[in-house]
């Protein structure tokens, strides 16, 4: 049988466990915090990513989502930019990030081995098969370990890595009594957007232009509209997370029988909501591509296919946060100008 050693337990990390297994492969994931899990957040999952679960046998998302209600674009005085029904256009569904895990996990069988407190220090591969800490060998390495990926760094020491996107972001999840159906507000230089979960608590995120490494609280949303203010009074945690991506042009994907999966390959700012789910369709296309060919074959498909599909993503996720985080007055009033106009395209087009 053939043997696979994934890095990390994220959300990339085991759903390539689970499409390993499917193909019939032995797994073993290691992961170096001491228990598997997510963070006390909310994400975003777009169609194609839950499509990809399902196809990799991945059962009940419906039943922890809700469908993100399309409710658009505010100011923060809470005048609308574009309202809910000019919008007409594909959406994600929102989901516990904890519960998302647990589900993926959930498909977990025999054939997969947990070792959390597990620290990856070393990889090393020659013709045969890869070696981890000296101790661990497997036919192929799936790298899932993360934007500060340690494999990443091992098979291309050259390479520039994360690069600081100028704005920080804060994250919580409010247990508030609200009726609206939430959406995102723009400010110069933040940003606010919340949604409800299947709990009926609200995720919500916002994010403030600072230098890197500064510790802050989201007091600039005091003043923002109802309820932005109750959210944030309402969490009784808020998380902070300076926003990175990776430096392009993207290192290649593939490298003997190491693969780069997730973050590790291809983190791209939170602007488009798709980080976790080109991690998901990371693993979706690992699955293909194994099931069609010998694997120096799979993998040379592999990285033919996501280091263009994501490259494009960490670009476009970039020039939105940069368009989000603006401080310009100027672009700001153009902004909201082609916003509203755009809405109100998107509404014709959904009439007809
Ligand atoms: C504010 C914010 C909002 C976001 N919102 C969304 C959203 O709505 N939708 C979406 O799709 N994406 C979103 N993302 C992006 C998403 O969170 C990431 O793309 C995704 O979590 C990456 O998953 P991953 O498994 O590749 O990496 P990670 O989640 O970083 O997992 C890496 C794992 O590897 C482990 N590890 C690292 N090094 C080692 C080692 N040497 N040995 C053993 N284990 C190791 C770590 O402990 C960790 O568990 C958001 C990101 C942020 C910051």
């Amino acid at each position: 049988m053939s043997t696979a050693i994934v890095v990390g337990a994220g959300i990339g990390g085991v759903t390539a466990a689970v499409a390993l297994q499917r193909r019939g492969w032995q797994v073993t994931v290691l992961e170096r915090a001491a228990e598997l899990g997510e963070v006390g957040a909310g994400i975003s999952v777009w169609p194609s990513a839950v499509a990809v679960l399902e196809e990799l046998g991945v059962k009940g998302v419906e039943k922890v989502s809700v469908p993100s209600k399309p409710a658009g674009m505010r100011k923060p005085d809470g005048r609308w930019v574009v309202s809910a029904a000019e919008l007409g256009v594909e959406i994600p569904v929102m989901i516990h990030r904890a519960q998302l895990h647990d589900l993926i996990t959930a498909g977990f069988g025999p054939a997969v081995t947990v070792r959390t407190g597990y620290d990856v220090r070393t990889v090393a591969q020659d013709a045969d098969g890869v070696t981890v800490n000296d101790e661990l060998r497997a036919d192929l390495l799936v790298a899932a370990d993360g934007i500060r990926s340690m494999v990443r760094r091992t098979l291309y020491p050259q390479y520039a890595g994360p690069r600081y996107a100028g704005f920080t972001a804060y994250r919580g999840i409010a247990d508030v009594e609200l009726d609206d159906g939430g959406g995102e507000t723009w400010g110069r230089g933040q940003l606010f957007g919340f949604a409800r979960l299947i709990d009926g608590r609200y995720y919500w995120y916002g994010t403030a232009n600072q230098p890197a490494g500064t510790t802050s609280e989201p007091t600039v949303f005091e003043s923002w509209h109802d309820p932005i203010p109750r959210l944030i009074a309402g969490s009784e945690k808020v998380l902070q997370n300076d926003i990175y991506d990776l430096t392009l042009p993207l290192v290649p994907f593939v490298q003997g029988r190491v693969v780069l999966l997730g973050d590790a390959a291809h983190a791209m700012t939170p602007n488009l909501g798709r980080g976790a789910c080109s991690a998901i369709e990371d693993a979706g296309a690992l699955d293909r591509h194994l099931r069609d060919g010998d694997l120096h074959t799979a993998l040379t498909a592999y990285d033919a296919e996501r280091r263009p599909a994501t490259t494009k993503l960490v670009k476009r996720s970039r020039s939105l946060g940069r368009l989000a985080q603006t401080e310009n007055p100027l672009v700001c009033t153009l902004r909201e100008g082609l916003f509203t106009l755009g809405g109100k395209l998107m509404s014709l087009r959904a009439r007809k």
